[in-house]
């Protein structure tokens, strides 16, 4: 039996996890479906390419048909590790615009302004190329790249050309420009959620890690939560907590888990047969992500990460140097420079960011019409109007959820990403990239009429692996948490995690989530107080 368990050691969970234990009288259950993150894959910044297809630390889902992409499936990944989607992601650290965050406390949700989240940001990071000392507490380590590619440094030169300032850090999207971007990473290495926050409090004796061990069941008596039901291996075990419950499964995992509890939308649950525990309108709705569109470049030099005979040979050196001194090209997170602008003169703020990624990244990085050198630039839509949901598997509930965006169900979307590619287009058509330029490969220079392009964003846009918003934090009908992120209509489980976003933030999500973990550990310690 322990006061509290957590499901999922991902970004928030980790840091939930690390904040409870402080307290030696405090005992806490975290359970993590996926395995330890001991893969040097995870700790290799590069790295990367390998884990966005790997089977055992990635949860590698598909969405269902999306209507508006031409029924295409999209691949979906999420990590399934300790560290989560920090073990697996590109590391960009990003805060979200302030504006992202007031919105939320417009929507009634009390204590999560932007001046109100800072004091966790601020707690929750070490800037290491400015402060050498070590901070006594645990801390995400955020550094300067230590590798920039040639290529990338083009783009920066690009941006000037089409008049976007340049900023020697892109932190946030309220600077309007490009830069680099800052890392989540130290000396070389990743820093995940699980590197800053599990491993320097894994042997408190308070803190229980299970690893791999899937929960697929909330055990409930009346309105509170018991404990969980797992599989680990061909068993099925049971864990009890007599203080709180706390769910950091992720945007996918945390609604499809209620969903299997019995706690989500009535009229679902029944037509799927599952008993109905807690009748919870808003479970699995309200999904948003950022769309991603590609712009790719053939290059007449060997400087970008390709595949051709003197890369490969050179790879070989950067191997070796790495291992020697943690540099080169092994230190690079492939999205190594970017840009926040506007789609159009009326948006308030800027709505779309750009990653410059000096590869071919079709298909996340797996396919085979890569020969040769390329650069590519990939914008997204930071604010879609689109929302989708996560519902339970229609032939067999347990297969894992059905997931659909509905990216692009709004026609302003369409014509807002259409407007990200023409900018796209413009910068990697700007004199700068000239000496390096061949053919534009994607979209092609064949489309060029706006019907043209939009039918190439319908066949070709993915996700940049931002879902959240499916256990949305409000006071409305469809809110499934409180400001207090309290489950509606029971009295001890939480959700803390990308899930309670009532609406995306305008940047890369990771550093939210790990400040929503911090939260949620503030307001659990404080009701255990009182
Ligand atoms: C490929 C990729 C690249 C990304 N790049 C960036 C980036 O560069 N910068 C950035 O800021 N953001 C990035 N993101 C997004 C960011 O990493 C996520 O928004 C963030 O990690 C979400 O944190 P979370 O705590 O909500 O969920 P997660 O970190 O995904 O954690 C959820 C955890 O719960 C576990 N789990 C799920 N279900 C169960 C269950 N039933 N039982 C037990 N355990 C379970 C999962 O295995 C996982 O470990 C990226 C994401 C991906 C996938």
């Amino acid at each position: 039996m322990y006061d509290y368990i957590i499901v999922g050691a991902g970004s928030a969970g980790c840091v939930i996890a690390n904040k409870l234990t402080e307290n030696p009288d405090v005992s806490v259950c975290l359970i993590e479906s996926g395995p330890e993150n001991r893969s040097k894959l995870i700790s290799t910044p590069l790295g990367i390419g390998g884990l966005m297809w790997h089977p055992k630390l990635n949860w590698r889902f598909f969405t269902l048909p999306e209507p508006h992409l031409n029924n295409r499936r999209l691949y979906c990944p999420q990590g399934r590790v300790l560290g989560g989607s920090s073990s697996i992601n590109a590391m960009v650290y990003m805060r979200g615009q302030p504006n992202d965050f007031d919105l939320w406390a417009s929507l009634g949700n009390k204590g999560w302004s932007y001046e109100e989240l800072k004091p966790y940001f601020d707690a929750q990071e070490w800037w290491t190329d400015e402060e050498r000392t070590a901070p006594k507490d645990s801390r995400v380590r955020i550094s300067k790249p230590r590798y920039i590619n040639r290529l990338t440094k083009v783009f920066l030169e690009s941006s000037k050309d089409v008049g976007l300032p340049v900023y020697e850090q892109l932190l946030n999207q309220e600077c309007f420009g490009s830069g680099v971007y800052a890392l989540s990473q130290v000396e070389g290495r990743r820093c995940s959620s699980a590197d800053a926050f599990l491993t320097p409090v894994a042997q408190r004796s308070n803190l229980r890690i299970i690893t791999g061990a899937t929960v697929c069941k909330i055990l409930l008596s009346g309105d509170r939560a018991v404990g969980v039901r797992y599989r680990k291996g061909n068993n099925l075990l049971e864990v009890r907590c007599h203080e709180e419950l706390i769910l950091s499964a992720g945007a996918i995992g945390s609604p499809y888990l209620l969903l299997l509890s019995g706690i989500g939308p009535e009229d679902e649950l029944l037509a799927k047969s599952i008993e109905v525990n807690h009748s919870l309108p808003g479970v699995g709705k309200n999904l948003q992500d950022h769309l991603d569109v590609t712009v790719t470049h053939k290059c007449n030099t060997q400087d970008t990460f390709g595949l051709s005979w003197p890369f490969l040979l050179k790879f070989m050196g950067e191997i070796k140097k790495y291992h020697q001194s943690k540099t080169g090209m092994l230190c690079s997170n492939v999205a190594e420079a970017g840009a926040f602008t506007y789609s159009s003169p009326s948006s308030p703020f800027p709505d779309l960011q750009f990653h410059f990624t000096p590869a071919f990244l079709r298909k996340h990085g797996f396919s085979l019409d890569a020969l040769g050198h390329h650069y590519s630039l990939r914008v997204c839509l930071l604010y879609p109007k689109s929302r989708g949901e996560i519902t339970l598997n229609t032939e067999n509930v347990y297969r894992g959820p059905d997931i659909r965006f509905n990216y692009l169900a709004e026609e302003e979307d369409l014509t807002k990403l259409l407007s990200g590619l023409k900018q796209a287009r413009e910068i990697l058509n700007s004199a700068a990239f000239s000496k390096f330029r061949v053919d534009e490969v994607y979209p092609g220079v064949d489309i060029q009429s706006e019907s043209a392009m939009k039918e190439f964003i319908r066949r070709n846009a993915e996700t940049i692996y931002h879902p959240v918003g499916t256990c949305k934090m409000g006071k409305d009908p469809m809110a499934v948490v409180d400001p207090k992120l309290r489950l509606h209509g029971m009295s001890n489980v939480r959700v803390a995690d990308a899930s309670v976003m009532p609406t995306i933030i305008g940047g890369n999500t990771n550093a939210t989530a790990m400040v929503i973990g911090a939260k949620a550990a503030d307001l659990i310690l404080e009701n255990s107080l009182s």
